[in-house]
């Protein structure tokens, strides 16, 4: 279990911890909302600007290990998230209904930056979602409500774009919302990989594991390899099979939708030795 689980997870991971998904109640509590809304008040608009900024940086400044420390602290406690593979996303989806917490369909902050693309990809939790309708921009149609049925046909649409699934929180363990995620766009990626940002994108609780017996290299053009966000798959041109480093994969699962060989499974990371403490 990451560190969040065994702080907030209750025996489950903690963005399934059913109180964690509860976003109307926890509002209930002013310093919980005051930190929620001043990250919904960054967007659109201004959420377009600070993630340019925030990629401004990211591109050319390396951090400090002391300065990571207190930027992941920072993430902590205002907004941060795990990558998930598409069961979990689709568990996560299914939750707020019971309490009633809508969720609504938002345009990405971090594609608009690049080149204005328009793609509806977030998905957040209410009242979280009504703070950014509030606070308006450049995303004009930022906001409409989507039941879970839609909710999870957009992640399994995503998951067939390969695009990975992202549950953020805002501040831990208050989850607001999952977003379908890829690079180069990827603001929260981006830091982690370029940059070491641990808590902008934590690893997800899972490995991916190709079973040679099943894997045909596809034909040399490995489906995987190509559909890997993380570079964790290597593949033998000279065996024609491709394998996963457990040292470098993020456990998002996309690469197990492209294998039409069914090779690739995802195993619990605190499974695996090499991979276990490497969050
Ligand atoms: S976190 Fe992902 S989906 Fe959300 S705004 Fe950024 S790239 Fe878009
Ligand atoms: S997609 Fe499947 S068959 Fe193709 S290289 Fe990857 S694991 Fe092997
Ligand atoms: S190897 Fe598969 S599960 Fe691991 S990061 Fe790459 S696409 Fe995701």
């Amino acid at each position: 279990m990451c560190q969040y689980c065994v702080a907030h997870g209750m025996g489950t991971r903690w963005y399934l911890n059913p109180k964690n998904l509860n976003l109307k109640k926890a509002w209930e509590d002013a310093d919980i909302r005051s930190i929620s809304e001043a990250i919904a008040l960054g967007g659109p608009k201004l959420l377009v600007e600070t993630i340019a900024t925030v990629n401004a940086l990211v591109d050319e400044l390396p951090y400090s290990e002391q300065n990571l420390e207190v930027l992941n602290k920072m993430s902590e406690q205002s907004n941060g998230g795990q990558i998930v593979p598409l069961e979990d996303a689709i568990n996560i989806l299914s939750i707020p209904q019971k309490f009633d917490v809508k969720i609504g369909l938002t345009y990405c902050a971090c594609r608009k930056q690049w080149g204005g693309q328009d793609k509806l990809s977030c998905m957040h939790l209410e009242p979280y979602c009504d703070a950014l309708k509030k606070s308006q921009g450049t995303l004009s149609k930022y906001d409409r409500y989507i039941t879970p049925d839609e909710a999870i046909e957009i992640c399994r649409e995503s998951t067939r774009e390969g695009l990975v699934q992202w549950v953020q929180w805002g501040p831990m363990p208050h989850v607001i919302g999952v977003c379908n995620c890829e690079l180069p766009y990827c603001v929260v990626i981006k830091s982690r990989l370029l940059s070491g940002v641990r808590n902008g994108a934590i690893k997800s609780h899972y490995v991916a594991q190709i079973d040679p017996k099943k894997c045909d290299g596809c034909g040399g053009s490995p489906q995987c390899l190509l559909a890997c966000n993380f570079g964790a798959i290597r593949f033998s041109r000279l065996e024609q099979y491709s394998v996963v480093d457990p040292t470098v994969c993020f456990g998002c699962g996309v690469c197990r939708d492209k294998c039409e060989n069914k090779a690739i499974g995802l195993i619990d990371r605190e499974n695996v030795a090499v991979a276990k403490d490497l969050w």
